[in-house]
């Protein structure tokens, strides 16, 4: 059979926000996209050097109805549950955690200075899982499959499948509904790269540094840029003079509604409502 292509169809930059106790921060997927990339909900990229733009962190504070994914680049978090866990996240360090029925958590720097860089994804959790018992998966940076590429990229899988001709690296992650595809990559200029993908999953991509090439045509995505790949099963990319790092996500899209407010994502307002008046009655959970 062929391969198909997909083709760049709606390009979204970052915006500059803050969330939590005043963290700075660049919103890239939020409800403002009213859903356009399901099951992705959302997409925060955080990094600087400046302790007051992270110091503050993201004090206790509830999920429910899907699942939060923090991958870091630089810097240390610790992170905290109602159910007392507690987790020290490093660079290259993923933690997995599905919300589901109901976390109350703190995400806190675990530094008073220095760089802080990473990233922040909500995938959504279909109907059926939305009340069901809070996980995790944690994994540690070298708990990672990293593939060297020519020239020193590389691609780490999180999540999915990468597939070569002659080999199939499996990210850590497993048991996820959405069947995600997690990638950080990094190509070095004048590199070519070919991301098979399964064609009914939504893909998007986000440049975080440098410049990406897109295929054969002359379109580029920056970095604080993301792109949304459609129609096909592999997603061509390239570099020119300079070299990119990115994050490569995909995802079998749920097709059902959603009902956003704040840190709950449900099917209806009435869900909404009942997970509002759970926390208020210390039920969340
Ligand atoms: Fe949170």
């Amino acid at each position: 059979m062929n391969k198909q292509t997909r083709q760049l169809a709606a390009v979204i930059s970052g915006q500059d926000t803050s969330d939590g106790v005043g963290v700075r921060l660049k919103r890239i997927v939020s409800q403002q996209q009213k859903n356009a990339f399901d099951p992705f909900i959302l997409l925060d990229e955080f990094g600087s050097d400046e302790p007051t733009d992270y110091i503050g962190g993201f004090p206790d504070h509830p999920h429910r109805g899907f699942e939060t994914v923090t991958y870091m680049l630089a810097g240390a978090m610790l992170h905290r549950d109602h159910l007392g866990n507690e987790g020290h996240l490093r660079a290259g360090d993923v933690q997995w955690m599905t919300a589901a029925h109901g976390i109350i958590h703190s995400e806190m720097p675990e530094q008073e200075n220095g760089l802080l860089h990473g990233f922040q994804l909500w995938i959504n959790l279909p109907a059926k899982e939305k009340m069901k018992p809070p996980h995790y998966q944690d994994f540690a940076a070298e708990k990672i499959p990293r593939l060297a590429l020519a020239d020193g990229g590389y691609i780490k899988v999180i999540a999915g499948d990468y597939v070569t001709e002659t080999q199939t690296i499996s990210g850590p992650v497993t048991g996820v509904t959405t069947q995600p595809l997690y990638f950080d990559v990094l190509l070095s200029p004048k590199q070519q790269l070919d991301i098979p993908i399964n064609p009914q999953h939504t893909a998007l991509i986000y440049v975080y540094q440098g410049e990406l090439a897109i295929g054969a045509s002359d379109r580029i995505l920056q970095a604080g840029q993301l792109g949304q790949f459609i129609n096909g099963d592999n997603i061509q990319l390239a570099t020119q003079q300079q070299s990119a790092q990115f994050l490569v996500l995909a995802a079998l899209p749920l097709n059902e509604p959603v009902v956003q407010s704040g840190p709950f994502v449900m099917n209806s307002s009435e869900e909404i409502e009942q997970a509002f008046r759970d926390y208020r009655n210390g039920v969340l959970t």
